[in-house]
């Protein structure tokens, strides 16, 4: 039996107007009023623990297109009506800790979840195995995005594996040389654009519709369902008990506004029943959000954005709404964090043999930042996001090693030399 009041299976609804679309509706923005959309799911129709128990099953499970896939495990969270999935597989990345940057940070348990493990070397691949999955469920013949690297690599990847033209426009000057070279291999067409991030982003939505390409940066909602998984995966790995703090970087803003509707979810599943505080941390000279948290949100600011950290030099967040929403949420706090605090903590997440690109150390900055101005209390568990992986900004910081001649004579004296340094 069915009745009139059935929902489809899934849906898209505009955030600012509550215009509803169908799930393979291409549009990436709502076709009323322009502000962003969100994919809505109808509950699960099984119980939490039989979820759970899924869940469960499938991480162990067998290997496969998408069988071991840290994102497609989730899938009734995720995309319930996915047919053709295209996976590498991604996610399943570690959840570490080390003591050296408990002391570092100051906080009793410091984990960190370690997204520069995905196949590209970026939590993006989270966003694009679902974001390439819903261009081939639209039967979309180009992908593109504006990109401050990662995006674009993953992008690359992702469309060559569906078979996929691939456009990236990336910021001229403005990317890190190991995420070019992947976006260049993986065989997407890219142009670098005479401005920075923010110009780029403008120019591939202003062109997308008239280019016949969809567009999968972050304002795509199904980008945001795969990197939910983020959080399904983290807290699978602490057997569902939620930490008190999550500390992400923040660019975008398609993390935080991933990691809200996340735990929202889990908790109207009841799933979790405490929602952990989110933490976005900017680059003080790339700050806007920031901004925007001092002032309550009144206002939308943009800035003209500067940082060594590459990844979240953004001046004009796209998803601004979403991510005021994921703060309000979950009490949440947005700090800055100078590029000084940044290559200090990037130096000790390296140097704890764990590594990290230079956006992804902002988190760790954050998480110091929060335990040194007494907000974390004693026993609150922390988790930070480290977003990308060491070796795609490999130039920072500068690393030409002394060059010598070969004998022993010159190499001991270079010895000498450094230890003197
Ligand atoms: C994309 C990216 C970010 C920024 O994430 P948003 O979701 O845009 O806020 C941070 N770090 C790395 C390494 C990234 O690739
Ligand atoms: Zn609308």
């Amino acid at each position: 039996m069915s009745f009139s009041t059935d929902r489809p299976r899934s849906w898209q609804t505009c955030i600012a107007c509550g215009n509803e679309t169908v799930d393979i509706d291409p549009a990436t923005r709502c076709r009323q009023c322009g502000g962003l959309l969100e994919v809505r799911h109808r509950a699960p129709d099984i119980t939490r623990d039989e979820l759970l128990r899924r869940f469960t099953e499938r991480r162990g499970g067998p290997r496969g297109a998408g069988a071991t896939s840290g994102v497609w495990r989730f899938r009734e969270l995720v995309m319930p009506s996915a047919e053709l999935i295209v996976s590498h597989p991604e996610g399943n990345t570690p959840l570490l800790h080390r003591t050296a940057l408990d002391e570092y940070t100051g906080i009793p348990e410091l984990l960190l979840k370690h997204e520069g493990y995905n196949p590209t070397g970026s939590f993006k691949d989270r966003g694009m195995t679902v974001g390439v999955t819903q261009a081939v469920r639209i039967g979309a013949r180009a992908v593109a995005c504006a990109s401050t690297g990662n995006t674009a690599a993953s992008l690359a990847a992702y469309a060559a594996q569906a078979r996929l033209a691939a456009l990236v426009l990336v910021p001229a000057g403005g990317v890190a040389a190991g995420k070019l070279a992947q976006a260049v291999a993986y065989g997407a067409q890219v142009f670098a654009v005479r401005g920075d991030f923010d110009d780029s982003m403008r120019l591939v939505e202003e062109s997308g519709a008239r280019l016949g390409v969809y567009l999968l940066n972050s304002v795509n909602p199904y980008r945001i369902e795969g990197q939910k998984t983020i959080i399904l995966e983290l807290l699978q790995q602490l057997a569902w008990e939620p930490p008190a703090w999550i500390v992400v970087p923040a660019g975008n803003l398609g993390n935080l506004s991933a990691f809200g509707k996340a735990l929202r979810e889990l908790r109207d599943y009841g799933v979790i029943s405490r929602i952990p505080r989110l933490v976005g941390v900017q680059a003080a000279a790339a700050a806007p959000f920031a901004a925007g948290f001092a002032d309550g949100f009144r206002t939308r600011h943009t800035v003209r954005a500067e940082t060594v950290a590459s990844a979240i030099r953004i001046g004009n967040p796209a998803s601004w709404d979403r991510a005021v929403q994921a703060i309000r949420e979950t009490d949440g706090i947005v700090l800055t964090a100078t590029d000084d605090e940044i290559l200090d903590a990037k130096a000790a997440v390296d140097r704890a043999g764990i590594g990290c690109e230079p956006a992804s150390a902002a988190a760790v900055a954050g998480a110091r930042q929060l335990a040194r101005t007494g907000r974390i209390a004693p026993g609150e568990r922390v988790v930070a996001v480290l977003t990308g992986h060491l070796l795609k900004d490999p130039g920072l910081p500068a690393t030409e090693p002394v060059a010598i001649e070969p004998t022993v004579s010159a190499l001991e004296r270079a010895i000498d030399a450094a230890a003197r340094d």
